[in-house]
């Protein structure tokens, strides 16, 4: 039944898409995508409700209200989820799944919501509020919606304050850029090896049914990606994995381990604490892709 409600076909820089991309995947989980139009890291975002609170994971790329009305979306999506389920002082919690820009860009338009608490993104604030304590990024952490008891697991590599959310009632394990079909930033490398150990064990245990990162960056293809900045992406694949997927990443990083650099696999690539060539290449590549992929398009026949 599930694996059908994530049968979406995501908004991928068509002219005149939505901004924000609204899918239902049931009544209490919303999964949300910027348009690529609006900024090329195109993130996901999930909203999530409970009988108290409901938490948004992630305010995307882009800050302007005007160009990416996030909280207007947002409002209008709790306004309809309490026209269903009256009640009082219904919360709202924003966080992330990590400090990066793209992932907390509008945070400001949550800074005059009422009932609502923007988390920083810096680590020690990330840990004081969900509890993380001393055992962090080791231990977990229990936060409850109210009758939906999320878990999260530290998860730094990526990104120092980075989280994972594990989340019962879908069984979505909730990975930010840590995991995703596309390139894997390890900017920690030790930091990653040891996130990747905790997801896997995480899973291995728990009824994880879809892996979802923030971004999609491959190609239906194996091992077809398409460069950074590229604002048009008619055949990227779905963002879920699978937990056997999750294993795979875990296995690919290990097997680089102590390799700096660029390793390609079928469903994502690995930098491994990328050095100043390794980024300079990506952009260049990224760069000749924004020069001559509207030649390309233009001289391709229409679909
Ligand atoms: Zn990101």
């Amino acid at each position: 039944m599930t694996g059908a409600m994530l049968d979406v076909a995501w908004n991928h820089g068509t002219p005149g898409e939505p901004r924000i991309q609204v899918h239902h995947y049931d009544a209490g989980t919303v999964i949300l995508r910027q348009s690529k139009r609006l900024n090329y890291e195109a993130p996901f975002m999930f909203l999530l409700f409970g009988a108290d609170r409901a938490l948004l994971l992630d305010t995307g790329a882009t800050e302007d209200p005007a160009r990416f009305p996030l909280r207007e979306t947002v409002d209008g999506l709790v306004a309809e989820w309490l026209a269903a389920h009256p009640r009082e002082g219904y919360e709202l919690v924003v966080a992330h799944t990590h400090g990066h820009g793209d992932h907390v860009a509008a945070d400001a338009q949550f800074a005059d919501r009422p009932d609502t608490t923007v988390v920083a993104r810096e680590v020690e604030a990330v840990r004081e509020f969900f509890g993380f304590g001393e055992d962090w990024p080791t231990g977990t952490a229990l936060f409850d919606l109210g009758g939906r008891e999320l878990t999260l697991l530290g998860s730094p590599g990526h990104h120092a304050s980075a989280v994972t959310v594990f989340d019962p009632a879908t069984g979505f394990l909730l990975t930010g850029d840590t995991v995703l079909p596309g390139r894997l930033y390890a900017f920690d490398y030790p930091a990653f090896l040891a996130t990747l150990d905790r997801m896997v064990d995480f899973a291995s245990g728990h009824a994880v049914t879809h892996v979802i990162g923030c971004h999609v960056e491959m190609g239906r293809a194996p091992g077809r990606e398409y460069p950074i900045g590229a604002r048009y992406q008619p055949d990227e694949r779905a963002p879920q994995m699978t937990p056997a997927q999750l294993t795979v990443v875990r296995d690919a990083a290990r097997a680089v381990a102590g390799r700096r650099g660029v390793h390609r696999f079928d469903d994502f690539v690995v930098y491994n604490e990328p050095r100043k060539r390794d980024m300079y290449r990506l952009l260049a590549k990224g760069l000749a892709h924004k020069v001559l992929a509207p030649l390309r398009r233009r001289s391709a026949p229409a679909r």
